[in-house]
């Protein structure tokens, strides 16, 4: 058997393509294989798809191939313009490329298997290229797989900010919680956030007004969104960010009471922590300072008692004991419960809903940190736009539909 013949059926090539030529360079380290047709071959038009449009001119193009072993593998043909009646000239798309691409299709699905378990830089190290070319790969793939992605079916959905840069910078993203996918990515914090949601929702074959359950935190901002684009939505706010308010507010109290009280100083984990986190140690410690006439141990007191609320057997439960917890907090004298337990009063119908939707962030929450380590293994993105396409490519449960 000739090279030739031997890479004509490696590559799969059907006619009017055949293997011309093969050129093994060993000091180079690579190997190029050249693809042509016979004159008088004719092709069918891209764009209307006449069959037997004759050759109208050609130009010469290169594709980066699989490595073949340890060397490098170019592909190269003469690519026909085409004259069709109906279209004018037009040029072919060959079978084993996509346009404009510079690689082949199997090499372009390679990159893709690599940038979805490595940063694209190590991958473009691993491959010999700038990385800036996978990052085109990768945009690619990612768009077209979106634009297919079906969103007819997602009635509830988990809304949260996460960091898109240091410090400053954020996007939102927004969860199918059924199907445990990013649905949507979006620029900012914003009430406008939601907006771009529902347009790419329908954009997806999905409705806006099918969505019946929608799982925030109590940022104004994600209320008023909600409010106005989700308009059939139930609001639940996350149970974790809701502790996390009356956490802050023990924090506060023990902050202002450290001055007086130096037994106070570095015991933040021990009111913030759940017990069961804590060492025998810690919990002596905490048992120790909660016997004591501490404000702390009182706000403390009331936390608890918080996080209990969500363990109540009914809504109705639920609802008795948030109201009595309100007013107890209203009444203990402590500055930073007082304000909590207003906002928490105002919010409580979202609060309670949880009792019905059993909704909560702790989805979305597990998706952030693959985000986010992904992000520090990359030490970061060029842009928003790559932060993007890297949380679709893990989160966004894809079919990137990759040639094998
Ligand atoms: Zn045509």
């Amino acid at each position: 058997m000739h090279d030739t013949d031997l890479m004509q059926l490696a590559l799969c090539l059907v006619p009017p393509w055949m293997v011309k030529e093969c050129i093994f360079d060993a000091d180079r380290r690579r190997l190029d294989i050249e693809i042509d047709f016979a004159k008088g071959d004719r092709f069918a038009c891209p764009s209307c798809g006449t069959a037997d449009c004759p050759v109208h001119d050609t130009s010469m193009q290169e594709w980066r191939h699989l490595d073949f072993f340890q060397h490098q593998a170019f592909l190269h043909a003469r690519v026909p313009r085409v004259r069709c009646d109906d279209c004018g000239v037009k040029q072919i798309t060959v079978p084993w490329a996509r346009a404009g691409s510079g690689f082949t299709l199997l090499f372009e699905a390679l990159v893709m298997t690599l940038v979805t378990a490595m940063p694209v830089r190590a991958a473009a190290r691993l491959v010999g290229c700038h990385d800036t070319r996978l990052w085109r790969i990768l945009h690619y793939w990612v768009e077209a797989a979106r634009k297919r992605a079906d969103f007819a079916d997602v009635r509830n959905v988990a809304i949260d900010e996460t960091a898109a840069r240091r410090g400053h910078d954020y996007i939102t993203l927004f969860v199918d919680i059924d199907r445990r996918r990013v649905l949507h990515v979006a620029d900012g914090k914003d009430a406008g956030t939601v907006a771009a949601f529902a347009d790419d929702l329908e954009a997806h074959g999905g409705d806006a007004s099918r969505i019946k359950e929608v799982c925030i935190d109590m940022s104004a901002a994600f209320i008023k969104g909600v409010g106005e684009n989700l308009t059939e939505a139930e609001i639940t706010f996350d149970k974790f960010h809701a502790v996390k308010l009356v956490n802050d507010a023990v924090d506060k109290v023990r902050r202002d009471e450290v001055r007086q009280r130096p037994e106070l100083r570095r015991s933040r984990y021990l009111w913030l922590k759940n017990k069961h986190r804590l060492s025998a140690g810690q919990s002596t410690q905490l048992a120790s300072l909660s016997a004591m006439n501490l404000k702390t141990a009182r706000a403390y007191h009331l936390r608890l008692a918080f996080q209990d609320i969500y363990a109540e057997p009914s809504r109705a439960w639920g609802q008795f004991v948030l109201e009595r917890w309100c007013s107890w907090a209203r009444r203990c004298r402590l500055e930073p419960m007082k304000h909590v337990a207003l906002t928490i009063m105002r919010h409580r119908d979202g609060i309670l809903r949880w009792f019905d939707s059993r909704i909560a962030n702790g989805l979305i929450e597990g998706i952030n940190s693959l985000i986010q380590a992904a992000k520090a293994k990359a030490r970061g993105y060029r842009s928003t736009r790559n932060l993007k396409a890297i949380t679709y490519l893990i989160a966004g449960k894809l079919d990137l539909k990759l040639p094998t």
